[in-house]
C-alpha cells in the first residue's frame, strides 16, 4: 500500500547502521536501503549503541535530494538525513545513494520515507540536530489548508525541541506570501532568533541553488526568499 510505511516507535529503535553502514564498520555495499527493492524495517529492539545522536543535518521534504547530496559533499564530517513522503521519490534518492556508494561516495547521507509532520520525534532526540532545512515547501495557499504547512507554530516548537542549542533552521521559498508566513511565525516564536548575517552562513548559500526546486526557480528567473533562525 503506497500510503502505509513503517516507522519506529521511538528513536531507540532506529538502526542507524543501516543508514550509515560505513560509520559503523559495516559493508556499505551490502546493506542497500530505502529503495523499493530493499525497504527498511524496524524491530522493537532498543539499539544501545546509539545512545548518542547520529544525524547532524535534516532535510525536511528533501524531494530528489539535491541538497542532501550537496551537504554530503560540502560537509564530509557531518551526517545528513533526508525525509520525504513520496515513495517513488525516496526510491530515486535511495538508488542514487547506492550508485554513489559504489564509487566510494555518499557514506554520510541517507534518506527515509516518512511523514515529517507526524514522526519526527520518533527518529531524533531532544537537542540533537545541528541544522534543519525546509526548502521550497508546498505553499498550501488556501486558508483552510494552512495547518498543513510544514512551518506552523506547533511544528516550530518540535523543530526547536530537536535542534541543539544554537542549532539553525533554514526556510527558503519562491512564494513571497509563504515567506511572510515563515517570517511571521519564526520571529514570533520564543525559541528562535533571526540570523541577520545570512551571507556568512555557508549552508544558507548551498540551499539557494542545490535543490531541484531551487534550480527550477532559477531557470524560470523567479525570486527566492530565505530566513535563517537560531535556537535560543
Ligand atoms: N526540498 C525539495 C526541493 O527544494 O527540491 C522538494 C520541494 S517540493 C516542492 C516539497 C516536497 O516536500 C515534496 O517532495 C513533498 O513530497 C514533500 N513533503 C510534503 N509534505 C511532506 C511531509 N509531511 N513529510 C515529508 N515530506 C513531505
Amino acid at each position: 500500500n503506497e500510503t502505509l510505511f513503517p516507522y519506529p516507535l521511538n528513536y531507540n529503535q532506529v538502526d542507524w547502521s543501516l543508514h550509515y553502514p560505513k560509520k559503523f564498520g559495516k559493508d556499505p555495499l551490502k546493506l542497500y536501503l530505502n529503495t523499493l527493492e530493499y525497504p527498511i524495517a524496524y524491530d522493537d529492539q532498543v539499539k544501545p549503541e546509539y545512545s548518542e545522536s547520529i544525524v547532524d543535518f535534516l532535510d525536511i521534504g528533501c524531494g530528489f535530494g539535491g541538497l542532501c547530496f550537496a551537504l554530503s559533499e560540502n560537509y564530509p564530517d557531518k551526517y545528513t538525513f533526508g525525509m520525504e513522503i513520496r515513495g517513488k521519490v525516496v526510491n530515486f534518492v535511495g538508488e542514487k545513494i547506492r550508485a554513489l556508494r559504489d564509487e566510494g561516495q555518499a557514506h554520510n547521507v541517507s534518506v527515509i520515507r516518512t511523514n515529517t509532520m507526524r514522526h519526527l520525534p520518533q527518529y531524533f532526540r531532544k537537542n540533537s540536530l545541528e541544522k534543519i532545512f525546509i526548502c521550497f515547501p508546498d505553499p498550501h495557499f488556501k486558508k483552510k489548508n494552512f495547518r498543513r504547512r510544514i512551518v506552523n507554530p506547533g511544528l516550530l516548537s518540535e523543530y526547536a525541541y530537536l535542534l541543539k542549542p544554537s542549532g539553525r533552521i533554514y526556510c527558503i521559498t519562491d512564494v513571497e506570501e509563504l515567506h511572510n508566513w515563515h517570517v511571521q511565525h519564526l520571529e514570533k516564536h520564543k525559541m528562535f532568533k533571526r540570523v541577520q548575517d545570512v551571507e556568512q552562513d555557508s549552508a544558507a548559500k548551498l540551499i539557494w541553488n542545490s535543490t531541484e526546486e531551487g534550480q527550477k526557480v532559477e531557470r524560470n528567473k523567479g525570486s527566492k526568499f530565505i530566513i535563517v533562525c537560531e535556537k535560543v
